[in-house]
């Protein structure tokens, strides 16, 4: 007989679970609240922030999604979805109750271990934050000593800031919010730009800072120059790539990057890693 954590840990095994709760966040995103049906599943189960899961919707499909939830929940396992296309237009029309597979987790994580003592600068695209949700509140719970935290969320629109609900809560907890948007209405009285405007006029000690960006391929480019700019090196910037993937378990090549593979060596790279292939589009 196959063990529960055998089962739980098999990358290519799809494990039952429910839709207990569902959450709109901004327009056409969406937090799914999944709970796995199988208790010993459910126990073997660990993730770590910045990590993603494969969500089954039989007759329709898989996606890659970033687990969006606290690490100290691990029973309970958010993922944050925009509806683009099938399998995440499915999901947009499921309902508390429905059924969805989960098979992960899988990736490289952001490197938590390493965040000790360390001034943590996270820099988030639109969706992005969704990846680092899960890293900011381990740091606002102090499961990571870290010297001080600043995250810069950069949206399209006031409406479209991620997660605004929790920003009082992260504040609380020491951390420094700087949310930023391109274009400023309905009485917003914030920044408005591009997050590297922001990067630009944050305090920071080259020596203790440490990056770590989600978004867009182009503004962690940007973010990423922006950086290095401040003396920052480049084993210190992580970047957290989106790519088309399929198996997740580096067999298929749909995510190959050169040598490397994002769905197993990422999503979370560090920039010295992956700078030589950054520059070559996806296919
Ligand atoms: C590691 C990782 C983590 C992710 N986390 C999240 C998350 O937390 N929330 C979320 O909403 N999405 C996330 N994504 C993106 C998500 O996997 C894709 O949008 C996925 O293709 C949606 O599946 P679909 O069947 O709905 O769309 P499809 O029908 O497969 O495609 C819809 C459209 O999106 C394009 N597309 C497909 N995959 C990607 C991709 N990976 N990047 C850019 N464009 C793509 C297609 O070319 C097509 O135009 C993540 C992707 C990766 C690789």
């Amino acid at each position: 007989m196959i063990s529960p954590v055998a089962q739980a840990t098999d990358p290519w095994r799809s494990h039952p679970a429910r839709i207990v709760r569902i959450a709109e966040e901004i327009g056409g995103v969406r937090s799914y609240d999944l709970v796995l049906d199988n208790t010993a599943v459910r126990a073997a189960y660990r993730f770590v922030p910045g990590q993603f899961n494969m969500l089954y919707l039989p007759g329709i499909g898989e996606a890659a999604i970033s687990i969006s939830s606290s690490m100290a929940t691990p029973d309970l396992l958010t993922h944050t979805v925009r509806s683009v296309g099938n399998v995440t237009a499915a999901l947009a029309r499921a309902k508390v109750g429905d059924p969805v597979l989960i098979r992960g987790p899988f990736g490289n994580p952001w490197p938590v271990d390493r965040l000790a003592d360390r001034d943590v600068v996270i820099v988030a695209g639109g969706l992005g934050l969704a990846s680092q949700r899960s890293l900011i509140d381990a740091l606002a719970r102090h499961a990571t000593a870290c010297r001080s935290t600043a995250v810069i969320h950069g949206a399209k629109r006031p409406a479209d800031l991620l997660f605004q609900s929790e920003y009082a809560a992260w504040k609380a907890a020491g951390i420094d919010m700087h949310p930023i948007v391109d274009v400023g209405e309905g009485g917003w009285s914030g920044p408005v730009g591009l997050v590297t405007k922001l990067l630009d006029t944050l305090p920071l000690d080259p020596q203790s800072t440490t990056l770590l960006c989600c978004g867009p391929d182009r503004m962690m480019t940007a973010v990423a120059e922006k950086a290095f700019a401040r003396g920052v090196p480049a084993d210190e910037v992580y970047l957290s790539l989106e790519r088309n993937m399929s198996c997740a378990v580096a067999h298929c090549g749909l995510c190959q990057f050169g040598p490397l593979f994002v769905c197993r060596d990422g999503p979370v790279f560090s920039f010295d890693r992956i700078a030589q292939f950054l520059a070559v589009p996806q296919c």
